[in-house]
């Protein structure tokens, strides 16, 4: 962490919650809590709530929560300490700027430094193109690939030329230093050659951010030399698995979809054509993190997402890797059918826009399409194979998340491979437990494997909760509940904070949340303290139940505790006074609010 825990907590303080999300999302009271539609997830009826309490949010549909910095982080697509800064100057609390240290200074500095250089590149290549050094091209793009000068225009696109040292010679009359252009990927050196561009002989297409930054470039070269494509390599400014060719456009796009296409040229005729909804990833594999990127955008602008891969084989294999990722962040894409022509810059050119916007409203449901995929690795003529088959839609049926979409996919799977329901439910009931609710694909292998059904803590974090709303709670059970009845990490940490803040007279639940920079163990720190308990009636009820739940939470650390343990004497002893806690329940008289 940059900033001490002071600073953070000022900026939290100075930042109400309920005014940093009723700017971004509509919210209307109920009870102590303000509630509205969740802009992380897809849905009709509110089930996200802010807690001005509390000073958290919490969504009941999709499980995000956190702090007010954790909000910010989600819905402007912030890492920790951007949020912290942005929140900072909004609130006027003005960050340290000491705790940067001269190498933090340095570094950006020299970030930035790349991102100019790059900037120049870009425009350089650009002159380039429409001087006679670029005629070849020119005439690339414009006649073979037909494109129009304002499509050439807006993405920017340019020419290398042959020469090995152009780019580099104008960069240094900018005063840029070497090691600059070389970390920037534009220039290489060599002992023998020195300095020169790392990019000639190609068209060129700058590739850009979603704040419009040029990170980096992809160059098709002119003839036939090899690599057709160069692109630049990772860079401190260029991760390619964080950034899509296109976003920056398709983000403002009116379209109710983003697709993704495999290349930058896809992309570009595909705007061209009017779909400025169209991203590709950027010379590599779409990869779990564009997945997550991509979520984090669609859920706010409630989008889809169709895929536009290749129709050979190694885009059909591209487009199911992809729909497994985008499962895997609960997104269902759709696949769209380019036959008969190869990808979507060869179907426009042929069949025009119109033909392709049918393709879009008729595209195939990511789900169908693993099926039809899968159907041909078996030999359905073959009762087996058949029934191999069946399993596998069985278990496919299983990692679908919503009990409704799980019974609407079995009918038409039904349907349409002629298995009655009752025996694809049979199935579904007996793959419908614990590890294949993972959301991925089931390989091969786990047809045989019978599923494991996991303790999620759900007890754990109920108990913690309890406690967070009714704090004279623990000191009552302080002797028979320790942090290490929670299981390791954001539980027992939180029960750790929790317990000591109680101790201290004031529960700090943002600053428990702001103890993790990753919005996943925030969400889970967030689950403790957002959880909604169903209360008993009565009073009695109502001690009897939180027993319960002490109770149950003490079994759980127990058996985790005797599965580890080596069977000593100590141990025994341990055991002993373990079930001694357990048998101290029985006679507790709880005064519960
Ligand atoms: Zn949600």
């Amino acid at each position: 962490m940059y900033y001490p825990e002071e600073v953070i907590q000022q900026v939290i303080d100075r930042n109400d919650i309920e005014d940093v999300v009723s700017s971004c999302v509509e919210l209307k009271k109920s009870g102590s809590n303000l509630v509205g539609l969740c802009p992380f997830h897809n849905e009709k009826t509110p089930s996200f709530t802010v807690s001005p309490n509390k000073r958290m949010f919490y969504c009941f549909g999709c499980g995000v929560g956190g702090n007010v910095i954790s909000f910010v982080m989600r819905y402007e697509n912030m890492d920790f300490q951007e949020a912290l800064k942005y929140l900072a100057e909004r609130g006027g609390v003005t960050l340290p700027e000491s705790r940067y240290s001269r190498e933090d200074r340095e570094k950006s500095e020299h970030r930035q430094l790349m991102l100019d250089a790059n900037r120049e590149a870009a425009v350089f290549y650009y002159k380039n193109l429409y001087s006679p050094k670029g005629i070849k091209g020119l005439k690339y793009l414009k006649e073979e690939r037909r494109l129009s000068d304002e499509t050439i225009k807006k993405f920017g696109l340019g020419f290398s030329e042959i020469t090995d040292s152009s780019l580099v010679k104008h960069l240094k009359t900018k005063g840029f230093a070497d090691k600059v252009l070389i970390d920037a990927g534009l220039a290489l050196f060599d002992e023998k050659r020195g300095l020169r561009d790392r990019f000639w002989n190609r068209v060129m297409f700058p590739i850009m951010d979603m704040h419009r930054k040029v990170i980096g470039f992809g160059g098709r070269v002119m003839g036939d030399s090899k690599p057709k494509y160069l692109n630049t390599s990772e860079s401190p400014i260029f991760d390619k698995s964080r950034n899509l060719f296109g976003l920056n456009y398709a983000r403002g796009s009116r379209a109710n979809n983003f697709i993704i296409c495999e290349g930058y040229m896809d992309v570009i005729s595909m705007h061209q054509a009017g779909f400025d909804q169209a991203v590709a990833s950027l010379g590599t594999a779409f990869t779990n993190e564009h997945a997550a990127m991509l979520e984090r955008i669609t859920q706010k602008a409630k989008k889809k997402i169709l895929l536009a891969y290749d129709s050979d084989g190694a885009g059909v294999n591209a487009a199911l890797r992809a729909i497994d990722m985008l499962r895997d962040v609960g997104i269902m894409p759709r696949v769209i059918n380019m036959k008969p022509y190869k990808d979507p810059d060869e179907f426009i050119k042929n069949l025009g826009p119109e033909e392709f916007q049918k393709r879009i409203d008729e595209a195939e449901n990511g789900f169908m399409y693993i099926l039809r995929q899968t159907e041909a690795d078996f030999d359905m003529s073959d009762p087996e194979g058949k029934t191999s088959f069946e399993k596998n839609i069985a278990m496919l049926l299983c990692t679908l998340n919503e009990g409704a979409e799980r019974d609407n996919y079995a009918e038409t799977v039904s349907r349409k491979y002629n298995i009655t329901m009752e025996n694809l439910r049979k199935l579904m009931v007996f793959y419908s437990t614990g590890i294949f609710q993972t959301q991925k694909r089931p390989s091969r292998e786990d047809l045989s494997n019978r599923p494991k059904v996991k303790d999620s803590g759900k007890n754990q974090k109920l108990l913690l909760g309890w406690i967070s709303n009714d704090p004279e709670l623990y000191p009552q059970i302080s002797s028979i509940v320790k942090p290490e009845d929670f299981d390791e990490g954001v539980l027992r940490e939180s029960a750790e904070r929790l317990f000591s803040d109680i101790q201290n007279g004031t529960i700090n639940i943002p600053a428990m949340i702001a103890a993790y920079e990753d919005p996943e163990s925030q969400s889970e720190a967030a689950s403790i303290f957002g959880v909604r308990m169903i209360m008993p009636e009565t009073k009695e009820e109502r001690s009897k139940a939180f027993t319960e739940l002490v109770e149950k939470v003490k079994r759980n650390s127990y058996s985790r505790w005797a599965e580890a343990s080596a069977g000593s004497a100590e141990d025994m002893i341990k055991a002993i006074e373990m079930k001694k806690a357990l048998e101290k329940l029985k006679d507790l008289k709880l005064d519960v609010k």
